[in-house]
């Protein structure tokens, strides 16, 4: 019996399929935030309801016996793929596959899976591809929770670690990957731009240098990258050669400050790995949460081009400003003295983001003065909102960083980290200005 036969003999036949949307019209692929309005949902299941509903139930019923075992085959991984109908609400959902399905297409990536926070993405992600005395390679710094993660957490468990600095060279890369090929890589994990040093990796050098070292190894370790600050719009990794790419949505992709999410995106035989830890932990997205995230997809692209515009805008008023020390913005960085830096920038972006490091003349005092007055922009941790955030990490994120890393990150007492949302640039513009006359 072939395969086909035997899924229309259980699931496929006896459940109704979603009607597939259009891709392309005549030759012309179409672009993502043209399919971010259809892709994955037919209306005709759903009443004809223009949006998909939120499904909100814990279980699924089967047409027929052998289509629940067809399922669960798929669950438990004796099939890749996943499971082809729905089964149970800690496994899929009609709201999370959608999601999935627009997630991926924003990279041209084979799969995608939905998590409950960028922390239980990175953390699935972690929990599928390590064991006792594997080593994590990773770029440094990392968002903080991830090096918790790495180096509190799964050093418990007999996992060790090795970091190269963001902006590591070639021959730097070499010489730690070199070093951690001694024992069993399990994975090589890249965070760019790194926070807040805004350091990018040069993720084309990173793969060169896993296939030279491991060209004679069975397995190359795979390698995944944070790519919440500059994706999907403006850093897309897997085409510089990563395998895996892990999203807080939380951020740019939600968009609104109203969730927490995240997001893992890359091959299906690696997704197949992330799913099943997934499946048996759990940490997949609310149903409620995966409608909002379609929601906020529709509108992604216009977001993150107006609040890429209004930061450049910001930044340029900034950084003729008196009372500034210098600003931290990617844009910049073609101007700047730091010709790596520069090329990797060209090499990997389509742009320079919205979130960027003030450094202002003074220190703490100025720095509090600056962010007490200022009106539009909130006083708040987090990034890629409608709304412009502005804090301060030396005494906020990164407060409990040991002084000599925070000075060799460049966290000083000066430093305001600031996300530009969606509002007017001139207001903004007019926002910053009267908070640095009160500095
Ligand atoms: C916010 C963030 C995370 C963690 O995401 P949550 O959704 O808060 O769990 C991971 N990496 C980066 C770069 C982030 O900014």
């Amino acid at each position: 019996m072939t395969d086909k036969t035997e899924a229309e003999l259980t699931g496929a036949q006896s459940q109704r399929k979603p009607k597939a949307s259009a891709h392309s019209i005549g030759e012309r692929r179409l672009k993502p935030s043209t399919l971010m309005m259809g892709h994955g949902y037919d209306p005709m299941l759903s009443e004809g309801s223009l949006k998909p509903p939120i499904f909100l139930t814990s279980t699924f019923v089967f047409p027929n016996a052998a289509a629940g075992k067809r399922h669960f085959e798929g669950v438990t991984g004796k099939r890749p793929g996943g499971a082809e109908g729905l089964v149970y609400s800690r496994f899929n959902g009609p709201n999370q596959e959608i999601l999935e399905d627009r997630l991926g297409v924003w990279e041209d990536a084979e799969d995608a899976l939905a998590f409950s926070s960028g922390m239980s993405a990175i953390a699935t992600l972690f929990l599928s591809m390590v064991k006792p005395g594997d080593t994590i390679v990773h770029s440094g710094p990392l968002y903080a929770a991830t090096e918790t993660l790495i180096a509190r957490i799964l050093g418990r468990f007999g996992v060790h670690w090795l970091d190269f600095p963001a902006g590591a060279t070639r021959e730097e890369i070499d010489a730690v990957l070199g070093k951690a090929a001694s024992g069993n890589v399990a994975l090589i994990y890249l965070e760019s731009p790194a926070n807040p040093t805004n350091a990018l990796v040069d993720v084309e050098a990173v793969a060169a240098s896993r296939d030279a070292i491991f060209a004679n190894a069975a397995v190359k370790p795979p390698i995944a990258i944070d790519n919440t600050f500059l994706g999907p719009l403006w850093a897309q990794p897997l085409k510089q050669g990563a395998d895996i790419v892990v999203y807080s949505l939380t951020k740019y992709a939600g968009g609104h400050s109203d969730l927490v999410a995240g997001g893992v995106l890359g091959s299906k035989a690696h997704i197949n790995t992330i799913r099943l830890m997934r499946n048996t932990i759990g940490t997949i997205c609310d149903p409620n949460t995966a409608w909002m995230l379609l929601r906020s997809l529709e509108t992604l692209e216009l977001r993150m081009s107006r609040a890429g515009e209004n930061a450049a805008k910001v930044c340029e008023f900034l950084a003729q400003h008196p009372k500034v020390e210098k600003v931290g913005y990617l844009g910049f960085l073609e101007r700047g003295s730091d010709a790596r830096q520069a090329d990797i920038y060209k090499r990997h972006c389509t742009g320079a983001g919205s979130t960027f490091s003030l450094y202002l003349k003074g220190g703490e005092k100025e720095a509090f003065a600056f962010l007490d007055a200022l009106r539009i922009a909130k006083l708040a941790v987090s990034l890629g909102g409608t709304e412009t955030l502005a804090s301060h990490p030396a005494a906020m994120t990164h407060l409990s960083v040991p002084d000599a890393r925070k000075a060799a990150l460049g966290i000083t007492d000066n430093l305001v980290r600031i996300s530009i949302g969606v509002e007017d640039a001139d207001d903004l513009i007019a926002d910053f200005e009267a908070a640095l006359e009160a500095v």
